[in-house]
């Protein structure tokens, strides 16, 4: 072990925000040991500003408890940890873990129940990665480094501690967190790790929980280099044990996707990691809406039971919340209303709650070569550009000429004739179920509500637009289900 000075690893307490000190100093303050460690400490040395900080410390977690009373809860059944609320800030509080015992493995060698409290040394050795496993204590100004972990850091590599094999078996999710860290950090993978990283390895991921996949899946969509990471999924055959139908195989769609949630993230922008889910499974979603069509179901309910068979698949890998499938859900069917909308609701199509993923989506079709949106991504693109004023001559325009067009109409170009002052509202996209649980019908906010539409305004629309073309087809309502997608 070699303790090495924060400064010369270019540490510093005003690097710090002020939580994670509290937390390390109300520990210390009690008589206990308590360290930084993990992603915070690395980042930091690598000059990146790191995504959040956990703590170590020799207290159990109900001596966590008792330091910080109210503010802590102590979580987990397999992996006890404290988490403790600094301001509005959480940060994990993990007591010094020793070897687990042979009783708490399954077959297969995982671990299935990790509360065997230790030191500090032997802590170290249960760390994945020995850039993950550096011991920083602010207030000495010191950094506890038991493997030469400072070395893997200059010269860029991902290591782990122990055996490859072993490490994987233990807990298979260590292959992923491999891949993620390699993209972030730009790292090279260990020789070593790479001998026994085989496609063959990765069906130990069989024997994670979909749940804890999905968590897996939203860290590598928005770790800033899904980009990266994602070709690396495919060569070491993780794309099978993370997607179900998906074809290993990245579309351009699908690279322009990760692209841009990259992109947005470096920005500071928020992005939805169910968004990249519905990039990844809209071909699934399409060539099973083909399968109902070419069984004669109508277009609408084709769409409906092919969205709910593609997900109901997906959940067999990860398993996507309910609030985060009607999202998946809508933006496809957004599709639908995007790219035929009637005139009379595009000025409420525009600011439904769904409208900005919807529009977002159809414009990396369209830009990724998808002809089939007809120019509809970029039409709403200016159109969103456009003043109120604009908008409303636009849309004016827009409804004079298709009254023309329908004027001019044979009995084969049959419209819909709604007096355009009666429609006020657009139906719910997709029919939404109850959430499964209380939690997830809470975090249901209201904001991902459709928004109630607001009356018709009007828009400049090119006289040569598509929209303006497109070839009217008499609707057999005989035929039409009137379901909400409708
Ligand atoms: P980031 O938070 O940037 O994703 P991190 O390294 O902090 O990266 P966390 O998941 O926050 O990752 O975990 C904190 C630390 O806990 C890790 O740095 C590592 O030392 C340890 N750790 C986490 N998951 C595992 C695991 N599956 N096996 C062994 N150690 C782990
Ligand atoms: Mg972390």
């Amino acid at each position: 072990m070699q303790t090495l000075r924060a400064s010369k690893c270019g540490l510093s307490t005003a690097q710090l925000p002020s939580y994670i000190l509290d937390v390390i100093d109300a520990l210390t303050k009690a008589g206990y040991e308590a360290y930084i460690v993990g992603g915070g400490v690395r980042d930091l040395i690598l000059g990146l500003n790191p995504k959040d900080f956990d703590a170590v410390t020799n207290a159990t977690p109900a001596q966590v408890k008792e330091v910080f009373g109210r503010r802590c809860r102590i979580i987990g059944r397999r992996f006890e940890l404290a988490h403790v609320y600094a301001g509005r800030e959480l940060v994990e509080v993990a007591t010094f873990r020793a070897p687990p015992k042979k009783a708490v493995t399954s077959a297969s060698g995982m671990i299935l129940r990790d509360n065997n409290w230790g030191t500090i040394e032997q802590d170290f050795v249960r760390r994945d990665f020995s850039i993950n496993a550096m011991y920083y204590q602010p207030r000495k100004g010191i950094v506890l480094d038991f493997c030469h972990a400072i070395d893997d850091i200059k010269n860029k590599t991902l290591r782990l501690l122990g055996d490859p094999t072993l490490r994987f078996e233990e807990d298979p999710v260590r292959m992923l967190r491999t891949l993620r860290f390699a993209a972030k950090l730009n790292f090279s993978i260990a020789p070593e790790i790479l001998e026994v990283f085989t496609p063959e390895l990765t069906q130990l991921l069989r024997d994670i929980s979909p749940h804890r996949l999905y968590d897996e899946s939203q860290k590598l969509f928005t770790m800033g280099h899904l980009n990266r990471v994602l070709p690396m999924l495919i060569d070491f055959g993780i794309w099978h044990q993370l997607f179900a139908d998906i074809s290993p195989d990245i579309s351009t769609f699908i690279e322009r996707a990760a692209i841009n949630t990259d992109q947005r993230i470096q920005m500071g922008k928020t992005i939805n990691p169910a968004f990249f889910y519905a990039v990844l499974l809209w071909k699934p979603f399409l060539e099973r809406c083909e399968f109902y069509l070419s069984k004669g179901v109508v277009p609408a309910e084709a769409r409906a039971q092919a969205g709910l068979d593609v997900l109901k698949r997906q959940a067999t890998r990860t398993i996507i919340p309910r609030f985060a499938e009607t999202f998946i859900r809508e933006v496809w069917e957004m599709q639908t209303r995007l790219l035929n909308p009637k005139p009379q609701q595009i000025q409420a199509l525009s600011t439904h709650a769904r409208f900005r993923a919807g529009f977002d989506f159809l414009l990396l079709r369209e830009k990724s070569g998808d002809d089939t949106t007809q120019g509809m991504g970029v039409w709403w693109d200016a159109y969103q550009q456009m003043s109120t004023d604009e908008k409303e001559r636009a849309i004016s325009q827009y409804n004079r000429q298709r009254a023309k067009s329908r004027r001019k109409a044979t009995t084969d170009d049959v419209v819909e004739t709604k007096p355009v002052a009666a429609i006020t509202e657009i139906e719910p996209l997709v029919n939404e179920p109850e959430p499964r649980s209380r939690r997830e019908r809470k975090s249901r906010t209201k904001s991902e509500r459709p928004v109630q539409p607001t009356s018709l305004n009007g828009s400049e629309i090119g006289y040569d637009h598509p929209i303006l073309k497109r070839k009217r087809v008499k609707r057999d309502l005989s035929q039409v289900i009137f379901g909400p997608t409708q």
